[in-house]
């Protein structure tokens, strides 16, 4: 992959905006009619790497493309380094122009939910990461018992206005802190409940900046699994089946329940990623992890949960390497013992030294 230095990119002034303060790589084709894209671009080319320019424009408003971004506080093992170029767009438009600049210079994209089943290597992660956070809105359309959210809607808040509707169907995501393009992703699921059992139809951005709708047989669902998995597709919305007409305060209380349950029998209280492993067949993860008597060790600041060993914390001041690596020693300790590998539900994304 070729990335561009910084002297290409200066030598490609399109799209490049900045002020006396700020600047940021930004692909806006509609506004290089603004006149002071002359000067600007004059001052470009007296700039030094792109890389020392700490400032940024917001132009345009919707596409905001930032250089060496920390990603740890955008994940919920809190761990990682910069992404390269990251952005946040706030709609179809946005988000495509974010797609178009990322080709322009042949950028790798990653896709970043709300990080919450991802553990990103401490040296970063090299091109453009597009954090779809921002993508939100509901529909709650009575007539059908549908609900279309955008991809960056969390998935509690979700399930929460679902019950306060009285519609019943949601309250198993309420404890699964991720986004609905993540979930949709992920298949993700708790209590019996899972998306592939209630989705209806998914919006998905390919790369060549076409869309389709796929259904839940489209999309090859399997537990924690789905064809989307490592494509590079960008979920931008989804619509679920749910159904109304129910008591509020029953539902409500059921998804009360379920999140109760959650917060008693997972540790909530330190910064994880949930499961780390799928569960192989019908064995639960954990139960292999605790046999190979794991509760509790610690590599780094990494440590597997004493109260669910599929959960590995971050005690603090875990780097993602002691993550990785205490995976790595999970996943042998219970090849030994059982003689199956167990496969991470988490995503791992960027480079680690192979142990
Ligand atoms: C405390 C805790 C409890 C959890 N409990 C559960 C649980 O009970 N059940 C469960 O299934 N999971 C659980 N998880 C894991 C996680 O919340 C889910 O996997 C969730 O679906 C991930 O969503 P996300 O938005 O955080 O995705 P991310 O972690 O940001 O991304 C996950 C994958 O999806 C891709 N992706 C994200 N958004 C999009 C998009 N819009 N379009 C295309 N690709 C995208 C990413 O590139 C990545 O490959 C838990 C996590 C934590 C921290």
């Amino acid at each position: 992959m070729l990335l561009p230095t910084s002297q290409t990119l200066e030598s490609r002034k399109l799209g490049v905006i900045l002020n006396n303060r700020n600047m940021t790589l930004s692909y806006d084709p509609p506004k290089l009619a603004f006149p002071e894209i002359a000067s600007l671009a004059t001052e470009l080319t007296r700039r030094s790497p792109l890389q020392s320019l700490s400032d940024s424009i917001p132009l345009p408003e919707d596409c905001i493309v930032k250089p060496k971004v920390p990603l740890a506080n955008l994940t919920s093992f809190r761990v990682g380094g910069p992404a390269d170029w990251y952005a946040a767009p706030q709609n179809l438009d946005a988000l495509n122009a974010c797609f178009t600049w990322a080709r322009q210079y042949e950028l790798p994209i990653t896709l970043l939910g709300a990080g919450s089943n991802l553990l990103v290597s401490d040296l970063g992660i090299p091109g453009l990461v597009v954090g779809t956070r921002r993508l939100r809105f509901s529909q709650f359309d009575v007539a059908t018992g549908q609900v279309t959210v955008g991809a960056g809607e969390p998935l509690p808040r979700l399930a929460w206005h679902a019950a306060e509707r009285g519609w019943q169907g949601f309250e198993w995501a309420v404890g699964i802190p991720g986004t609905v393009g993540g979930a949709v992703v992920m298949n993700a699921g708790a209590q019996g409940g899972c998306v592939a059992d209630c989705l209806v139809n998914a919006h998905v951005l390919l790369p060549n900046g076409t869309t389709q709708i796929l259904t839940p047989d489209e999309l090859s669902y399997s537990y924690r699994s789905s064809l989307l998995q490592g494509k590079g597709w960008l979920v931008t919305q989804a619509t679920f089946q749910l159904q109304p007409g129910f008591d509020p305060q029953v539902v409500t209380a059921r998804t009360n329940d379920h999140l109760n349950h959650r917060r008693s029998s997972q540790p909530y209280h330190l910064p994880s990623c949930g499961s780390v492993f799928r569960n192989p067949g019908q064995q639960a993860a954990g139960w292999l992890i605790e046999q190979a008597g794991l509760k509790g060790y610690q590599i780094g600041g990494a440590q597997i949960a004493q109260r669910h060993a599929n959960f590995i914390l971050n005690c603090g001041d875990a780097t993602a390497t002691d993550i990785f690596q205490l995976i790595r020693h999970a996943q042998h300790m219970v090849a030994d013992r059982w003689s199956l590998w167990l496969e991470p539900e988490v995503r791992i994304l960027g480079d680690f030294q192979p142990i």
